[in-house]
């Protein structure tokens, strides 16, 4: 969301005459977006504010912006950092030129209202071309689950336009993006006036039948039924879905605030694999939410277990100010919370073992991304189902469509070599392998 969130920034910066370089040191404007969803990621942005006081020194003009959920968590606390020129939440990105102009000139600025309207609909994001591209289409939440900051930092749900969305979505199939990941804090409760988020997805799809288009993330409580039967219907949306639990345990659900039981989610799952074959499901979990238990942590220990997610994110409970669970003690001990994250995350890497090693043998469908991390002789990519796969290099560019065959596979990752031609943008093909 944050990535998505400064290409909006540079579609307004740029409208205004400024551009982008790659060199943080060379810079005039260095403009941080944050998160403030648990301390440690505040905690990052205080180091990466630590590198670029190194910058400031050599360049006493050098103008430091802190942008996103911090600055609204913040606010003027930012500022009162000689370093931290400028301040501003996520629905002031439209000041920020005349902000900027006004810090060269040596007036610190700050812009931290929250909006009920804004959604930046009209604005152009500056991308880089490539294979995939993020695209916000609602902003805020009103969930107010009782551990999460985001409807504090970033205020009240609003959607964009379906039909302004479409023209996007037309203008990244031309420019030659090859999929599309529809974002949003809560994606699926999307609603436009006339239409919800199923009609959103059905219609994003129809644009271009060879790009894939993706969702995250998603509230259970939003899931209907017609979602699931769009995701399942039609050929180019991605047969993969991250649903954030939480918890396995009904007490600790209700303090939490997420409307649903275990029991509900359980059969959403169980709807959702019955509806869409072959889907892949991936969660959220946080440990330690206050008075959790020995107990209510076994039972999302159990739950993991029995649904067999081909992914998890679990978390150390963070209390954050504002939050109702801030009032609650945080009383989990912190080794208490890191040993069951631990336990956590090696059931669920486990599982997802099992699960990539299932496809030893098997042919699946790569977008393909481009070099590897490790070797500019092998590439990367994803299949439909958000798996990395890893293959060594012939003649496939970014964007091409390949087979590959999979011959080994750890916890995160695929491995395996191409078989037959790579598809340069053909349609129908996204999903179908050839054996
Ligand atoms: N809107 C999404 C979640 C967005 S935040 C949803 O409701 O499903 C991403 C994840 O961060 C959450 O799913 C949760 O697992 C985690 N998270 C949020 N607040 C947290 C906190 N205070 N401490 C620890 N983890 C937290
Ligand atoms: Fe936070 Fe997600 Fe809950 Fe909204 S639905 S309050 S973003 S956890």
């Amino acid at each position: 969301m944050n990535v998505a969130d400064s290409e909006v920034v540079g579609g307004i910066l740029s409208s205004h005459g400024f551009s982008m370089t790659g060199d943080a040191a060379e810079a005039d404007i260095v403009l941080v977006n944050t998160c403030a969803i648990r301390e440690n990621a505040e905690t990052r942005i205080y180091g990466r504010l630590g590198l670029f006081s190194t910058y400031k020194r050599r360049n006493p003009g050098l103008l430091i912006g802190v942008l996103g959920c911090m600055a609204e968590r913040l606010r003027s606390d930012l500022l009162e950092d000689d370093l931290v020129d400028l301040v501003v939440g996520p629905d002031e990105y439209r000041k920020l030129p005349g902000l900027v102009e006004k810090a060269f000139s040596g007036e610190k600025g700050i812009a931290v209202r929250l909006s009920r309207v804004e959604n930046y609909d009209d604005i152009t994001p500056v991308r880089t071309d490539g294979v995939c591209a993020w695209l916000s289409v609602m902003r805020g939440c009103d969930k107010f689950c009782t551990f999460c900051v985001v409807p504090f930092t970033r205020g009240r749900e609003r959607s964009r336009a379906l039909e302004s969305i479409i023209r996007e979505i037309r203008d990244l199939s031309l420019r030659g993006f090859r999929e599309i990941t529809l974002l949003g804090q809560n994606v699926n409760s999307f609603r436009d006036g006339s239409h919800d988020f199923a009609d959103l997805m059905r219609e994003a799809a129809s644009v271009d039948r060879s790009m894939r288009i993706r969702f995250t993330t998603s509230h259970p409580q939003d899931m209907s039924e017609r979602l699931i039967e769009a995701i399942a219907g039609e050929i180019n949306i991605c047969k993969y879905i991250h649903l954030p639990v939480q918890s396995g345990s009904d007490r600790i659900l209700e303090l939490m605030n997420r409307t649903y039981t275990v029991d509900h989610y359980r059969r959403l799952i169980d709807r959702i694999r019955r509806s869409i074959p072959g889907v892949a499901l991936s969660t959220d979990i946080i440990s330690g939410f206050p008075s959790e238990s020995e107990a209510d942590h076994r039972r999302t220990v159990d739950l993991i277990k029995e649904l067999r997610f081909d992914g998890a994110f679990t978390f150390k409970y963070s209390p954050r100010e504002q939050t109702k669970a801030w009032d609650m003690a945080d009383d989990v001990p912190e080794n208490e919370k890191g040993q069951r994250v631990w336990e956590i995350t090696e059931l669920q890497h486990s599982i997802a073992l099992e699960q990539n090693r299932a496809q030893i043998g098997a042919t699946v469908r790569v977008l393909v991304e481009g070099p590897s991390r490790k070797s500019p002789h092998e590439y990367t990519g994803r299949t439909d189902t958000n798996k990395t796969v890893v293959f060594p290099h012939t003649d496939e560019e970014p964007g091409d469509l390949s087979d590959v065959r999979i011959d080994r596979a750890n916890s995160a990752t695929l491995f395996g070599v191409r078989t037959g031609d790579v598809v340069r943008g053909s349609s129908q093909s996204l999903t179908e392998t050839a054996a």
